[in-house]
């Protein structure tokens, strides 16, 4: 197994730590949308957070990629000041092919080949250790373990799953859930993993086994969040072009612990505008395939559709 070069060789060696460690899939998404098409394109949960994130705060990856992982994907990643060194290389990449109807809300996922993740031992470089914020993002719960274990005292571990791990690995997804300060899990997933249709008694459920924080997001309806003694519930952005919504939940929350990290306040009140500027960047994202919205972004129009936010919300 070797690891991905953190720069090309005459590059300056970066020394400065993340301040978020993320954990996920780094893949190759083949995704239909009544929009159009696209193969073997740059996506998974780790490359969207951690993109997100990158606008707020430096993230640092945890993955694995295979030999026919594209260079010009590394070197964007870099150029974001994304910190490579717990990327490895071996085998094949990780690969989803999945596909959206005209209610975009939920993928059709087609197929799903875990192929270098099958194996992978994840070994949390030095730098990272004492990142301040960790990101669990989508992948098998016993690799999300096993990263958080070696992640000595976050100021916050946040947690995102998928309906996979939830039918295959459900005791283990528990288990992981208990050891997080944040969940975070889409509509579906919530009824699904709690067995219950009612978004406010899974949300419970969920306080009840550990999280001081619950987060359900509703795609294109926004988000709640839940803690024991209090809700808010996030609109979401009215977009006129959404050409694919792939990324959106790992976008989401990738701005949000990207936020938290920047402000270095984990306060139920900003945790609110988290939301609000994870809601602000997921709305871009969904706005192109892959991560080609998120790379035309700049911060003056987050800034400017957070403003909006603020509006929508005026009453
Ligand atoms: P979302 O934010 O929920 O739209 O996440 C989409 C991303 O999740 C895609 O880019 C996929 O590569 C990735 N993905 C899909 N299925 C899985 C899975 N079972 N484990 C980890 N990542 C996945």
């Amino acid at each position: 197994m070797t690891f991905v070069k953190l720069y090309k060789t005459g590059q300056k060696q970066e020394k400065a730590m993340p301040d978020i460690a993320i954990v996920g899939s780094v893949a190759l998404d083949s995704v239909k949308t009544p929009f159009g098409e696209r193969n073997d394109v740059l996506g998974g949960a780790a490359t969207y957070a951690s993109f997100a994130a990158s606008f707020f705060a430096k993230p640092g990856i945890i993955a694995v990629v295979g030999e026919d992982f594209p260079e010009a994907h590394l070197e964007l990643l870099r150029k974001r000041g994304i910190d490579l060194r717990g990327l490895e290389k071996e085998g094949r990449t990780f690969r989803w092919q999945g596909s959206y109807e005209y209610d975009m809300n939920e993928a059709k996922t087609l197929k799903t080949e875990l192929n270098s993740f099958e194996n992978f031992n994840p070994k949390v470089p030095e730098e990272y250790k004492k990142a301040g914020y960790v990101f669990l993002a989508n992948i098998n719960p016993e690799l999300q373990m096993k990263v958080l274990e070696q992640i000595k005292k976050p100021k916050l571990a946040m947690l995102d799953t998928m309906n996979l791990w939830i039918s295959t690995k459900k005791q283990k997804l528990l288990e992981a859930i208990k050891k997080v300060d944040l969940l975070l899990l889409n509509d579906s997933e919530a009824r699904q993993l709690f067995e219950t249709p009612n978004l406010v008694k899974a949300a419970m459920q969920a306080l009840k086994l550990g999280p001081k924080h619950v987060i359900i997001k509703k795609g294109e309806h926004g988000a709640l969040y839940f803690t024991e003694q209090n809700h808010f519930s996030a609109p979401s952005y009215p977009l006129e072009t959404i050409k694919d919504p792939t990324g959106c939940g790992d976008s989401f929350a990738g701005a949000l612990i990207g936020y938290l990290a920047k402000t270095n306040d984990n306060s139920e009140k900003n945790i609110r505008k988290a939301i609000i500027y994870g809601s602000t960047i997921a709305s871009f994202n969904a706005e192109d395939f892959s991560l080609e919205r998120m790379k035309r972004l700049n911060m003056e129009e987050i800034e400017k559709r957070y403003s909006e936010f603020e509006r929508i919300r005026e009453f």
